[in-house]
């Protein structure tokens, strides 16, 4: 069949037509691009601009995507004298950096670094808008933060590098996410790739009849030497990957996000959506798994190049910001309340025709630094959520947090320094809120608080993004309490003398790997195990075979290489462990969730979980939706597929 391009673009059209007529003629309109998500207008008269501080948002209201406003080349500011300009407009207390000022000629836009980023934009964009008319770039703030994300700065630099190569994709992109639907009739399907009856290399197909998305693409670490049980089912007919409209990612651990990069490897020039916390966070984890790999011998599917490629296609998207990713598909993404950027998916498909809510991992309880999982959705048929702690429950966070302060206090008490192992993201900086929070309320006396290994960077991003973080958090920050850069708390960077370290007592120390699988934690416990007065809390999960579970298991013997010979060390040290501190939803919080979501869906399917959480999470959720109050009038079907399974959801 020989299909008309010009008829096929008739949405395209239609939706050009409509923003032409918006558009007020002083402002000598130059052409209209569909770059990616957005719909960008370029203008030659930025003077104008002036007149029409609104303009972006009504037509983005009109035409209900996002729309930008740029400059055309010709009408820029030479780059020296856009700086000045640049300089001079900046309101004083929004603390631009003059060095922070990076241009990209390819875009027309101009990345500014400030202490507050709001104040480069303004009320209303005005300070914005301002830049743009006298400078014609346009600027994009980017929060300085006393803690610097080395990440941030590469992947800026790397954009900047690529800025031609990254325009052309956008380009490309736009044109195929505003094709014209074809298919009239449709449907949806899920297909499970990995991550069903077990937990681990999540990932799930979504088709239409116009339209292939991947949500989660990720990898078991646990079995890394079995790529059969490590990777999820990529090679399934289904998936093809020049017909992939995007790949969506909830958030950067490693069963989501791990394998993303073979993707690129195999050939895939698709767009990956995350937010922006989740992109710079899950370089640091890739970064790192490539590292470990690399170090340890282990094969890894794709190198630091496939890396590189993968972010130069990611998009990101703001929480609660409608995003096209089809032409059939609406994208929002939610707060998770799992860890920092974390988020709760939520798929629009063909009009109204079906609406699917993935929860990634999310915890539906507030911890000190997120607010809980949102509940509340435009529209719901489908829910998709985890399980992990179905048939589990976990100890309150109030007393886990009281255990925690207690062992501090005794270990102060007696001179002793008290080990934390944590895991790159979420924990180590909970656990320093904690602290934080103990010490101004004098619980326990101030004392300095070590923190070494990857939470630094991974800390650095997080002060990056207070708007993801709670609400109390958030507004301490912004009054400039910073609680992670606070005196008593001391940033080790790697090549640190650590026998110096453990001299100071008492003290704390908190660092990776939080199952003692290697990193500083397990250099600290050899120069502490054999002192009683010391003490050792784990306070996440240990998994099988790990040196952490081994002494959680009781082992009280370390056995080592020192200066090529092997030495035993006895472990003497108190040794505790804490579950309460989870970024997952326990049993009882997956039940609430499922009988809060609002609206009620009509199908549940469960994944990520072990088959008894699942098998009995189903079980108390065909009791406990129609309970009095939930606002279910009828049992939803509720599904616990395996991987390759299909589910029809609109049948
Ligand atoms: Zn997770
Ligand atoms: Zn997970």
């Amino acid at each position: 069949m020989k299909i008309d391009k010009s008829v096929l673009n008739k949405n395209k059209l239609a939706l050009l037509g409509s923003i032409v007529q918006e558009i007020p003629p002083e402002l000598e309109l130059s052409n209209i691009e569909f770059e990616g998500p957005s719909i960008v207008v370029y203008v030659r008269n930025r003077k104008a601009i002036s007149e029409h501080l609104d303009l972006a948002q009504n037509i983005a209201k009109k035409v209900r995507k996002r729309v930008v406003i740029r400059v055309s080349t010709e009408s820029r500011l030479p780059v020296d004298e856009a700086k000045k300009k640049i300089l001079e407009i900046a309101p004083r207390e929004a603390g631009l950096d003059p060095n922070g000022i990076y241009f990209d000629e390819t875009s027309g836009e101009v990345w500014v670094k400030v202490e507050k980023p709001g104040l480069i934009v303004g009320r209303g964009n005005y300070v914005r808008h301002k830049i743009l008319a006298e400078t014609g770039w346009r600027a994009v703030p980017m929060r300085a933060s006393p803690l610097e994300s080395k990440v941030l700065r590469e992947v800026v630099a790397g954009t900047l590098k690529q800025s031609e190569y990254r325009l052309e994709f956008l380009r490309r992109l736009g044109d195929r996410i505003h094709r014209d639907v074809i298919f009239k009739n449709n449907y949806v399907r899920i297909t499970a790739l990995g991550g069903f009856r077990e937990v681990g290399r999540s990932s799930i197909l979504v088709e239409t009849r116009e339209s292939r998305l991947l949500l989660d693409m990720g990898i078991n670490t646990g079995v890394m030497d079995d790529p059969f049980k490590a990777f999820p089912y990529i090679d399934v007919d289904s998936l093809k990957l020049e017909e992939l409209d995007g790949v969506i990612v909830t958030h950067s651990h490693l069963d989501h996000v791990g394998l993303v990069p073979i993707l690129y490897k195999y050939g895939y020039r698709g767009p990956l959506y995350v937010t922006k916390p989740t992109r710079e966070l899950m370089i640091v984890m890739l970064k790192d798994l490539i590292e470990v790999s690399r170090r340890s011998g282990r094969y890894l599917p794709f190198t630091e190049k496939d890396l590189t490629t993968m972010i130069l296609h990611t998009i990101t998207v703001e929480y609660d910001e409608v995003t096209d990713v089809a032409p059939d598909i609406k994208l929002t993404m939610y707060n998770a309340g799992h860890i920092l950027g974390s988020a709760i998916v939520h798929l629009h498909v063909g009009m109204g025709l079906h609406n699917i809510v993935y929860t990634g991992d999310f915890k539906y309880a507030s911890t000190r630094l997120l607010d809980r999982a949102n509940t509340e959705f435009p529209r719901v048929e489908t829910l998709i959520m985890e399980s992990t702690y179905g048939s589990a429950k976990q100890q309150n966070r109030l007393e886990a947090e009281a255990e925690l302060v207690n062992i501090v206090k005794r270990t102060v008490e007696r001179q002793g320094i008290v080990l934390i192992p944590v895991f790159a993201v979420g924990r180590g900086q909970e656990i320093i809120l904690i602290l934080n929070e103990a010490m101004k309320n004098g619980l326990i006396p101030k004392l300095n608080v070590y923190v070494e290994g990857l939470v630094n960077e991974v800390t650095a991003i997080h002060t990056q993004y207070p708007e993801y973080l709670s609400r109390s958090i958030r507004e301490a920050i912004y009054r400039g309490e910073n609680p992670f850069t606070a005196d008593w708390l001391k940033i080790l960077e790697s090549g640190v003398a650590r026998p110096d370290i453990v001299e100071d007592r008492p003290s704390v120390i908190i660092a990776t790997s939080g199952m003692l699988t290697g990193g500083p934690a397990v250099d600290y416990l050899k120069l502490l195990a054999s002192d009683p007065r010391n003490s050792l809390v784990f306070v996440g999960y240990q998994a099988e075979g790990t040196l952490g579970r081994k002494i959680k298991d009781g082992m009280r013997e370390l056995t080592m290489v020192v200066e090529n010979k092997v030495e035993a060390v006895k472990i003497d040290l108190e040794v505790y462990s804490i579950d309460g501190f989870s970024g997952h939803s326990d049993q009882a919080e997956l039940v609430k969730y499922a009988q809060s979501i609002k609206p009620k869906p009509r199908k549940i399917i469960l994944n990520h979980g072990e088959p008894s959480a699942i098998d009995t999470l189903a079980r108390l959720l065909r009791k406990a939706l129609l309970a009095p109050g939930t606002g279910y009038t009828s049992l939803p079907e509720i599904y616990t597929p395996s991987n390759l399974d299909t589910v029809h959801l609109t049948s």
